[in-house]
């Protein structure tokens, strides 16, 4: 299969098969007019399958979500048909309004206009705990 080259733009690669949506959900994609390609279940020798996104724009991506959904996830950035950087994705220490507190007596839930802050609380088991009330997130 093969899906137009872009010129300048910027492609989420080696993610895990299957996660493409939740990744396209989360980012916002949604919200852009460009040209967007969700590749699923790529062949590939390092993780067997892998999906792709190919985003035919410039746009900012909330790195911090694609750090807590997949660190393992590489993101090129593309100018003029080529590769120009490779960044590479970590686990960010703090998430703000990427996921929600889901402690029904969390005060998150009864105020409204406060922010949802999750802090990292054990890096080796990605474990993300609410700010105010400790509940662990769901991954
Ligand atoms: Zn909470």
């Amino acid at each position: 299969m093969k899906i137009d080259a872009i010129k300048n733009g910027l492609v989420i690669d080696h993610i895990r098969a299957g996660r493409a949506l939740d990744l396209y959900r989360l980012l916002g994609l949604d919200n852009y007019d460009c040209t967007i390609a969700l590749i699923k279940n790529v062949p590939s020798q390092k993780m067997g399958r892998k999906d792709i996104i190919k985003i035919d724009a410039d746009i900012d991506l909330n790195l911090d979500i694609l750090g807590f959904i997949d660190p393992e996830v590489t993101v090129n950035i593309i100018r003029d048909e080529t590769i120009v950087e490779k960044k590479s994705i970590n686990l960010p220490e703090r998430l703000t309004d990427v996921i929600k507190c889901k402690n029904p007596r969390c005060i998150t839930t009864v105020e409204q206009e406060l922010s949802h802050i999750f802090t990292l609380t054990d890096r080796e088991k990605r474990v993300y705990r609410c700010l105010y009330c400790e509940t662990q997130a769901d991954q």
